[in-house]
């Protein structure tokens, strides 16, 4: 297969810092767009398998699910796109499209496995998948997304992760008017949640480590913002959320969130800590409590996010930074010093 040689930013090893690297990307096939990537966020995953921390990653990786950019090639059947189009990819860039879970717009949920954008097993080429940190990508018309041309392009970019992972929980336990909904740790993801459930109408209830993010969470769009290393403002909700959206990337007490449901509350995970999160089961027995977790989201309610967030004017609170950047935003991401989502300006590779 014919093949072109461009510019990314990975690391060869889970102790070494990202750095300029050649990739591979496949000529665009019948069915294939290729996308000039002018965005690409950074989303806490990517830490995660920089360093190996899920212990699956194989080197070297370039990471990045966050990505807009320009149509630059369409192949021959393509039907979706055209030359000049915005785009975007997200966390997925294939599946087995046969499977009951292709069938029904989970792909995320695909049996053999769906191709991640980065780090799986690349189909075309073989070895595993490069992602978003690169000049440019090669993706199948039908994981590719539409974006609107009325929303700021790298305020966008991190809706293809942070914007579905958060848009899909919310919508599957029918977040809306009425109800309290608790988003617990405000990064990324969280910010996205607060701003979407929000949107949905709930009255959203924000929980944070950091003293700074008290302030701003409010101009997010949370109605209450509760310091959750205080036990007794903690207190104070004991027994009084609907549901629950934990966000956090590092180990946190599960126990602490789960009091605050009332009965037949959920909480739901998409945070992804490595190490165990200890229940116990009084937590969950003594309400009727749920609790759970959810995978990205399909590519269909990908698009529905989008045109959701087109609707209601929403895209993430950014920092726009430069490749060489990108080491030290990891850094900043550790200590939860992030407002609220670094996202890569990737004409800076061309530098
Ligand atoms: P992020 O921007 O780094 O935000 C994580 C937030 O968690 C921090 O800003 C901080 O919020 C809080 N936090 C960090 N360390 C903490 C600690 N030790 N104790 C309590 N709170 C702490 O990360 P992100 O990109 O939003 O990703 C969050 C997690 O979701 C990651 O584990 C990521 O891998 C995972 N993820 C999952 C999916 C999925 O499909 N399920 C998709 C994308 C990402 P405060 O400052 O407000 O406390
Ligand atoms: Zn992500
Ligand atoms: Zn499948």
């Amino acid at each position: 297969m014919e093949t072109k040689s461009i510019k990314a930013f990975g690391t060869v090893a889970a102790d070494a810092p990202l750095k300029t690297l050649d990739i591979k990307r496949r000529t665009v096939t019948a069915h294939d767009v290729e996308i000039e990537i002018l965005y690409c966020g950074i989303c806490h995953s990517d830490l995660h398998s920089a360093r190996n921390e899920w212990h699956g990653t194989t080197y070297p990786i370039v990471p990045g699910h966050e990505i807009v950019g320009r149509v630059t090639k369409v192949g021959d059947h393509v039907k979706k796109f055209k030359v000049g189009d915005l785009a975007g990819v997200g966390c997925m860039v294939d599946s087995c499209r046969e499977c009951e879970h292709c069938k029904e717009d989970l792909e995320q949920f695909c049996d053999s496995g769906s191709t991640l954008t980065f780090d799986s097993p690349d189909k075309h080429l073989g070895g595993q998948t490069f992602g978003g940190y690169s000049e440019s990508v090669v993706v199948d018309e039908n994981f590719v997304l539409r974006i609107s041309d009325k929303l700021n392009l790298a305020g966008v970019a991190p809706l293809l992760c942070a914007g579905i992972t958060t848009y899909s929980p919310l919508k599957h336990w029918k977040v809306g008017p009425g109800q309290k909904v608790g988003i617990v740790g405000i990064g990324g993801l969280g910010h996205m949640g607060i701003k979407i459930a929000k949107a949905m109408g709930a009255h959203v209830v924000v929980f944070t480590t950091s003293l700074s993010k008290t302030e701003d969470a409010k101009r997010l769009g949370a109605d209450e913002v509760v310091l959750s290393t205080d036990p007794e403002e903690m207190k104070k909700h004991a027994k009084s959320l609907h549901f629950i959206l934990d966000c956090v990337s590092a180990q946190h007490d599960i126990d602490a969130y789960l009091n605050l449901l009332r009965v037949d509350g959920t909480l739901t995970l998409v945070g992804a800590p490595m190490d165990p999160l200890p229940v116990t089961s009084f937590s969950l027995i003594l309400g009727r409590r749920s609790f759970s977790g959810s995978l990205i989201g399909g590519i269909a309610e990908t698009q529905e996010m989008l045109d959701f967030c087109a609707k209601h004017n929403i895209i993430a609170d950014i920092e726009l930074i430069g490749v060489n950047d990108v080491n030290n935003a990891y850094e900043r991401l550790l200590k939860g010093d992030i407002k609220y989502r670094f996202v890569i300006d990737m004409a800076s590779l061309k530098n």
